[in-house]
């Protein structure tokens, strides 16, 4: 009798069904599935920021409606954090929005700035937000391949000129979520002189700049000079704290660009429990030796998984940040038929890489959020097998 909205219509197929089919059928025959699939960390809240939130409960003022924007409380922290970490000097009243998780914020940004017909340049392989907040906004999303050969930075000069005309709204990912690669200060400076030349919005998905390994520190775009005039970066505490269930990231940069999606959510919802931003407030001032702590077990998890790949002639590269491993499938098989035979024979889920895009074909992606011992018995089970 109802038929959904032709944007509903439009929405790309869901890739993991068969997968998740495939998972289903391997559980009810009782093996003991890892599961490396899923993006979500597997270790708990840090206690200093659930016991803030204890505290903040027995508030009533609480209790109320917040303000779309976020308190200014919050806002001051985020900015403070931006400043402690990156350098970068933000206005908490004109510059910072508090958002119910980036995810939130991704998807409603084009809202405020994509009209029918616009171009939005998304990275592909991807998150997929980028795409469907596109869609949902009426644009039309360009896709930027992200190539082993560019290190997986998309490549600028090789966009159309009649694309460039239309385009609106720039997408970025680094460290980046699948493939795990990292872009430094003067590939964003380029980005930036692109933007600045093309009248371009710059949007900088910076969930996972908390999460390095080894020497390398991940920068954020508003570090370079200019880099506000165009750009807006979305920040999340989900992946830094390991807050993935409580909703609640922070964008920040070009006034306008902050303002357009402030009015965006003040139209849709009514902001972040008062409660999750004064945890979230906890976790921004407080003692950050707990992301210093996460950092040292994903980092323990990767080599244990990247040394064990590498030793069964696998072609992957340790990560410098991010919680994923990228590797590429062996000859002979795809994507899918990979992770089908690793799920089958082995009871291991991964990410077939084309799920995600389809230049993602030939590679898979490990998620490094069970235990080393679960990933040491993952890397046992595939040296049992045939490729
Ligand atoms: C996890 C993730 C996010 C956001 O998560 P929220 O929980 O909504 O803040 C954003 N971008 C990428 C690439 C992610 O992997």
């Amino acid at each position: 009798m109802f038929s959904f909205s032709e944007r509903l219509q439009k929405l790309p197929p869901y890739l993991f069904v068969e997968l998740d089919r495939m998972k289903a059928e391997v559980q009810a025959k009782g093996v003991d599935v890892i599961d490396l699939g899923v993006g979500d960390p597997d270790l708990p809240t840090p206690s200093h920021i659930v016991e803030a939130a204890k505290k903040a409960l027995d508030k009533p003022e609480n209790h109320h409606y917040p303000s779309s924007a976020g308190m200014l409380s919050f806002r001051q922290a985020a900015a403070n954090w931006m400043k402690n970490r990156f350098g970068v000097e933000l206005d908490p009243q004109k510059e910072v929005v508090a958002l119910i998780g980036s995810k939130e914020g991704i998807a409603h940004f084009p809202l405020a700035f994509v009209n029918p017909g616009d171009v939005v340049l998304v990275p592909t392989p991807a998150y997929p937000v980028y795409h469907i907040g596109t869609l949902f906004a009426g644009g039309e999303t360009y896709y930027m391949p992200l190539l082993p050969e560019n290190n997986f930075l998309p490549d600028l000069k090789s966009i159309p000129e009649d694309i460039l005309s239309r385009a609106k709204i720039l997408w970025l990912n680094y460290p980046n979520n699948p493939t795990a690669a990292v872009a430094d200060k003067n590939f964003f400076a380029e980005v930036i002189a692109f933007a600045k030349e093309h009248n371009l919005i710059v949007a900088h998905d910076a969930a996972y700049t908390e999460l390095f390994f080894d020497d390398y520190v991940p920068p954020s775009i508003l570090e370079v000079e200019g880099a506000k005039e165009v750009a807006i970066e979305f920040h999340s505490l989900s992946k830094t704290y390991c807050m993935t269930g409580w909703r609640i990231a922070f964008a920040v940069g070009n006034e306008t660009l902050v303002t357009g999606l402030t009015k965006v959510k003040n139209n849709v919802d009514s902001g972040a429990f008062q409660v999750v931003q004064e945890a979230a407030i906890a976790a921004l001032t407080g003692d950050q030796q707990c992301v210093a702590d996460f950092r040292n077990i994903f980092k323990k998890r990767r080599n244990v998984l990247v040394e064990g790949l590498k030793k069964l002639g696998f072609q992957v590269e340790a990560p410098k940040a991010t919680f994923y491993v990228w590797a590429r499938v062996p000859e002979g098989y795809t994507s899918a038929d990979f992770a089908a035979k690793l799920l089958k024979e082995a009871g291991i889920v991964v990410t077939p890489g084309n799920g995600f895009g389809e230049p993602g074909e030939g590679f898979f992606r490990v998620a490094l959020t069970v235990d080393e011992k679960r990933l040491e018995e993952a890397i046992k089970r595939i040296s049992s097998l045939k490729f």
